[in-house]
C-alpha cells in the first residue's frame, strides 16, 4: 500500500516543474489552484423502483489556454481529490501537445458494472443535466474515460442538445461516428501509446521488430495499444485486467475474442499471472494502462523492463519514479504517452465546428505529426536540461500555461 495520493503526486510533479522553470511563488499559487470545482448529487431510479444517490464531480482545472477538456470516469473509488489531480494532468497534457484547451475531469462514484443499460443511461443523463450550466463546446468538453464509452457520450450529447433546442455535437468528444464522432478516435489513445513505444525503443537502440511488451489493463487504452503494437511487429506477451493477468496467448485478437465471449482472460493454453508478476516480467516495454498508483516504491524495484510507457493517467507515484530512475528505466510519462486520445478528441471538436469530416488517413497522419513533435520536444528538453522525461514534459506543459497566464494578465 502506498500513502501517496494521486493529488499529492500531481502537486509534487507541478512543484518540481515550477522549481526547474524558476517560476515565482505567485505562479505556483496560480498554477496549483483549480479554477472551478462542482460536486453534484446524482439521483438514480433503479429498475426496481428504488432511488439511490450518487456523488458526481466536474473539475475545470484551467481555462487559460482555451475551453477545459477532459474525461468522465465512472468508478466507485473516484473522489474530488483524484478528480482534481486528473484535471491538473489534463491541463499540462493539452499544453504539452499544444492543443487550444485547458484541463478538466469529471465522473460519478459508481460501479458501472452494477448498472443495467437503462440505469446507466438515466444516471448519465441526470449527471449531464446537473453539470449542464458549466459545459459546452466553448466552455468545457467531456470525453470517455474509465467506465464510460461512446454510448455515454451519445446520451450526454443528446441531453445537452435537447436542452439547447438544437443539435450540439461539439459538447462532447468520443461520440459515435454517426453523431459527429471522428474516425480513429476509438483507437487513438492506444495508437498514441504505440507511437510513443516505438520512439522510446529507438531512443534506447532496441529494434521494435520482436521487442517484448507486457500491458496492465485490457480496456479502451490497453486493448488498442496491444493491437497497434502487434500490427507494428512487437510481441505482446502478457496482458492483465482487474481480475489478474495471462501470458502464453496466441495473439491479442484471439485473446480479445475469448474475452468477449467468456468475460475472462483465461483462454485455452494461457498461464495465469498476478498483477505483480506481470509488472515484474522480463520484457523490453511495460505499459501500465489501468488505474493510478500501480508503480510504487514497493512494486518498482522488481520491474525489469527497460522502458515504461504510461498508458494510464498517474500510474506511477513519486516513490516509484525515484526507484525507476535509479535503475535506469526510461519512463515515457502519461501526459505524453497517452495524449493520442485528447489529440483526436481535438480533431473531432474541430470537425464538429466545421461540419466537415476527415478521412481516417488524415486523422492518423495528423495524430502522428503531433505525437512525434511532442515526443521530440520532450526528448530534447530532457537531454538539454539533464532531467527525467516526466520532468521535461511537465516543464513544457506547465511553462506554456504559465506563459499564457502572464500574457493574459490578472483581471481586474
Ligand atoms: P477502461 O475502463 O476502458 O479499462 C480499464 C481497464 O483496466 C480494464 O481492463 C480493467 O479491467 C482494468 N483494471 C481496472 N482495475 C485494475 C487493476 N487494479 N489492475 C489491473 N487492471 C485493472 O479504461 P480506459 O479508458 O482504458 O482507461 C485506462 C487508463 O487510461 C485510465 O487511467 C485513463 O484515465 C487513462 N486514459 C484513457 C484515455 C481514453 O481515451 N480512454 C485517454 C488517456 C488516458
Amino acid at each position: 500500500m502506498t500513502t501517496e495520493s494521486a493529488l499529492d503526486t500531481a502537486r509534487s510533479q507541478l512543484r518540481r516543474a515550477v522549481d526547474l522553470l524558476q517560476l515565482s511563488e505567485n505562479d505556483w499559487q496560480t498554477l496549483s489552484t483549480p479554477r472551478r470545482i462542482l460536486e453534484v448529487a446524482v439521483p438514480l431510479r433503479r429498475d426496481n423502483g428504488n432511488v439511490e444517490m450518487y456523488k458526481g464531480f466536474r473539475v475545470q482545472y484551467s481555462t487559460t489556454r482555451g475551453p477545459s477538456k477532459g474525461g468522465v470516469r465512472f468508478h466507485p473509488d473516484i473522489d474530488m481529490n483524484e478528480t482534481v489531480a486528473l484535471a491538473m494532468l489534463m491541463t499540462w497534457k493539452c499544453a504539452l501537445t499544444n492543443l487550444p484547451y485547458g484541463g478538466a475531469k469529471g465522473g460519478i462514484a459508481v460501479d458501472h458494472h452494477s448498472l443495467s443499460l437503462a440505469e446507466n443511461e438515466r444516471l448519465t443523463r441526470r449527471y449531464t443535466s446537473e453539470i449542464l450550466p458549466i459545459i459546452g463546446p466553448e466552455r468545457d468538453i467531456p470525453a470517455p474515460d474509465v467506465g464510460t464509452d461512446e454510448r455515454n457520450m451519445a446520451w450526454m450529447m443528446d441531453t445537452y442538445s435537447v436542452n439547447a433546442g438544437f443539435s450540439v455535437p461539439g459538447v462532447v468528444t468520443g461520440k459515435p461516428i454517426v453523431l459527429g464522432g471522428s474516425l480513429g478516435r476509438t483507437s487513438a489513445t492506444g495508437d498514441g501509446v504505440a507511437i510513443s513505444t516505438v520512439e522510446a525503443l529507438r531512443v534506447r537502440g532496441i529494434n521494435p521488430e520482436g521487442a517484448t511488451v507486457a500491458i496492465q489493463g485490457f480496456g479502451k487504452v490497453g486493448y488498442w495499444a496491444a493491437i497497434a503494437l502487434e500490427n507494428l511487429g512487437l510481441k505482446v506477451i502478457a496482458i492483465s485486467d482487474v481480475n489478474g493477468g495471462v501470458t502464453g496467448f496466441e495473439s491479442v485478437s484471439k485473446l480479445w475474442a475469448h474475452f468477449l465471449e467468456h468475460k475472462n482472460l483465461n483462454a485455452p493454453g494461457t498461464q495465469a499471472l498476478t498483477q505483480e508478476e506481470l509488472l515484474h516480467l522480463k520484457v523490453d516495454v511495460l505499459i501500465p494502462a489501468a488505474l493510478a498508483d500501480s508503480i510504487t516504491e514497493k512494486s518498482a524495484p522488481g520491474i525489469k523492463a527497460k522502458i515504461v510507457v504510461e498508458g494510464a493517467n498517474a500510474p506511477t507515484t513519486p516513490g516509484g519514479d525515484a526507484v525507476m530512475s535509479e535503475n535506469g528505466i526510461l519512463v515515457v510519462p502519461d501526459i505524453l504517452a497517452n495524449s493520442g486520445g485528447v489529440i483526436v478528441s481535438y480533431f473531432e471538436w474541430v470537425q464538429d465546428k466545421q461540419n466537415y469530416f476527415w478521412t481516417a488517413d488524415e486523422v492518423k497522419q495528423n495524430l502522428n505529426d503531433i505525437m512525434m513533435k511532442s515526443f521530440h520536444e520532450v526528448e530534447e528538453m530532457a537531454t538539454s536540461n539533464k532531467v527525467s522525461w516526466r520532468e521535461a514534459a511537465h516543464m513544457i506543459g506547465v511553462g506554456r500555461v504559465a506563459e499564457a497566464h502572464r500574457l493574459r494578465g490578472l483581471y481586474p
